[in-house]
C-alpha cells in the first residue's frame, strides 16, 4: 500500500537502478578491455628461490593479486591461477584464450643470473626465422601467437616507458627470445621480470607490499596507456 504519496517517487527510484543496471550489463561492463594476468610458476614450481627464502612464484601471485586491485575498475582482469598450484605452460595460454584477452602479461621475478642483477627485462616472442607461411594455411598451435607479434613488440615498448620511471632499478631490457608461454596466444603477449631474486639485496624488496604496489602501479600504467592508444 502506498502512504504519503512516497510509493510512486519509490517505483521510480527502482526503475532507474534498473536502468543504470541494464545500461551496466550492456554497455560499459561489457565492453571493458579484459586484461589476463600470469603469475609464473606455483604448485611445486617455487621458480627461483632467493638465498633468504622469497620464492619466485610467491612474489608473482602477490604481484597479478596487486595489478588485479589497480586495473580491476577499468579493465576486466583474469588471472591463469589466483592460488599457489601448479597450471602447465599450454594450461596458462589456453586459459588466456578461452577469456579472450585483448593482452596477456606473465609476471616473474627470477631474473638474470647474476648476483648483481637488477634490471627489469621485458620478452615477447621473437619472430620465426625461415619462409614465411604460405597464403592460406592454416597456422598450428605454435603459429598462432604469430599474427600478434607485432601488438606483442609495441606493448613491450609502452610497457618500457613507466617500467624505467622506477626508482632502485639500473634499467629496463627488452627483447625478442622463443617465449613459450606467448605460443599459440591470441593476443599481444609479454613477459616481465619484474626483480632478480638471484641478487640478495633484491630479494628484500620483493618481499615488500609497497615496493610490490609501485611496480604494479607502473605495470598497470603501461597497460593502460597499451589499451588507449
Ligand atoms: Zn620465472
Amino acid at each position: 500500500m502506498l502512504k504519503n504519496g512516497r510509493g510512486p517517487q519509490a517505483v521510480a527510484l527502482v526503475s532507474a537502478c534498473v536502468m543504470v543496471l541494464m545500461l551496466a550489463g550492456a554497455g560499459y561492463g561489457a565492453t571493458r578491455p579484459v586484461v589476463v594476468l600470469d603469475p609464473g610458476h606455483g604448485g611445486e614450481d617455487a621458480g627461483v628461490t632467493g638465498s633468504y627464502g622469497t620464492r619466485e612464484k610467491d612474489v608473482a601471485l602477490a604481484l597479478a593479486l596487486e595489478l588485479k586491485r589497480q586495473l580491476g575498475l577499468s579493465c576486466d582482469v583474469r588471472l591463469t591461477r589466483e592460488s599457489d598450484r601448479g597450471v602447465s605452460v599450454m594450461r596458462r595460454v589456453e586459459l588466456a584464450n578461452s577469456f579472450h584477452g585483448d593482452l596477456f602479461v606473465s609476471l616473474h621475478a627470477g631474473g638474470g643470473l647474476s648476483r648483481d642483477a637488477n634490471r627489469i627485462a621485458l620478452f615477447v616472442q621473437r619472430e620465426p626465422k625461415g619462409r614465411a607461411t604460405a597464403p592460406g594455411r592454416v597456422e598450428g598451435w605454435d603459429g598462432g601467437h604469430r599474427p600478434h607479434i607485432p601488438e606483442s613488440q609495441a606493448l613491450a615498448t609502452v610497457l618500457q616507458r613507466p617500467l624505467a620511471l622506477l626508482a632502485g632499478y639500473d634499467g629496463v631490457d627488452y627483447s625478442g627470445v622463443p617465449l613459450g608461454v606467448a605460443k599459440g596466444a591470441g593476443m599481444p603477449a609479454v613477459l616481465i621480470e619484474v626483480g632478480n631474486l638471484t641478487n640478495p639485496r633484491e630479494e628484500g624488496r620483493l618481499e615488500s607490499p609497497e615496493h610490490l604496489r609501485r611496480v604494479a602501479s607502473a605495470v598497470a600504467a603501461g597497460i593502460e596507456a597499451f589499451l588507449q592508444r
